[in-house]
């Protein structure tokens, strides 16, 4: 899907005053990207890529998805617009209480689908991401790459052709990153599915993005592709 944000402004209004995250930021995701957000912490990274899937509404501009303006949209149209966006954390977010199969089925069994239907598209999902073999265990007993891997089978569930990482490899040690931004990788390549990465790391940026789009205090300061931006010193 080809992600076009015109504008965007988002203020937040705090007991201390206003703090302007966004200011005017216009950016274009292509279809197939790989498209790195980065900035130092507080720039508004997470504000920008939580007004794609409308987690914030920006205070002006608007996101268009695919040529429709999806700003206002509330209600179904919401519902069935975030069921095309998956998105991960750095925190992973799984449900403790459920093994690892059951937080792959959730996403399919808030939709509707059969309980035998969902079950065989989460070990489908788990086999895609190495961990066929780990269906019964729960998110406590798995290292913190083999949770980012179950988080990212459950964000795929509903076939998104948009996954949003927030500093998802933040929590992890370098090899653990370098594999599952090799597996974002083959998702994009194999699925098709465009990627939006936020990093505060020019390494993670360098291993996986095509593109990248800078953000200093709010406003987009470069965007193009990441050999132009990122080019060695
Ligand atoms: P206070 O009046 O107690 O200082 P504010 O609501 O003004 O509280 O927030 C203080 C700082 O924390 C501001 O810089 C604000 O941008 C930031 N902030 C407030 N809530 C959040 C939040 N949910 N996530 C991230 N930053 C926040
Ligand atoms: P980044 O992802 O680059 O670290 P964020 O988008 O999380 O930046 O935050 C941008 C700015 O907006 C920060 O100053 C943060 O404190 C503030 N902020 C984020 N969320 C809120 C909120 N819900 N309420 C108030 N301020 C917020």
């Amino acid at each position: 899907m080809m992600i076009h944000l015109k504008n965007l402004s988002k203020t937040y209004e705090g007991r201390s005053g206003t703090h302007d995250a966004l200011r005017d930021v216009t950016l274009h995701i292509e279809r197939g990207d790989v498209f790195g957000i980065i900035g130092q912490s507080g720039a508004g990274k997470s504000t920008l890529v939580r007004c794609i899937n409308l987690l914030e509404r920006p205070t002006s501009g608007s996101v268009v998805i695919d040529g429709v303006d999806v700003t206002v949209y509330e209600g179904k149209d919401l519902r069935v617009l975030r069921s095309k966006i998956g998105m991960i954390f750095q925190g992973f977010s799984l449900f403790q209480q459920r093994d690892v199969l059951g937080n792959v089925t959730f996403p399919l069994e808030l939709r509707g689908v059969s309980k035998a239907d969902a079950r065989a598209r989460a070990r489908d999902l788990l086999s895609l991401v190495g961990l066929a073999d780990k269906a019964d265990f729960y998110p406590s007993q798995l290292s913190g790459g083999q949770q980012q891997r179950v988080a990212i089978a459950r964000a795929l569930a509903n076939d998104p052709k948009i996954l949003l990482c927030d500093e998802a490899t933040s929590a992890l040690d370098t090899l653990t990153t370098h594999a599952i931004l090799g597996l974002l990788r083959d998702i994009n390549e194999q699925l098709g599915v465009t990627v939006v990465v936020i990093t505060h790391s020019l390494s993670v940026a360098r291993q996986v993005c095509n593109k990248v789009a800078v953000v200093d205090r709010g406003r987009l300061a470069e965007a193009g592709f990441v050999e132009d931006v990122l080019a060695a010193p």
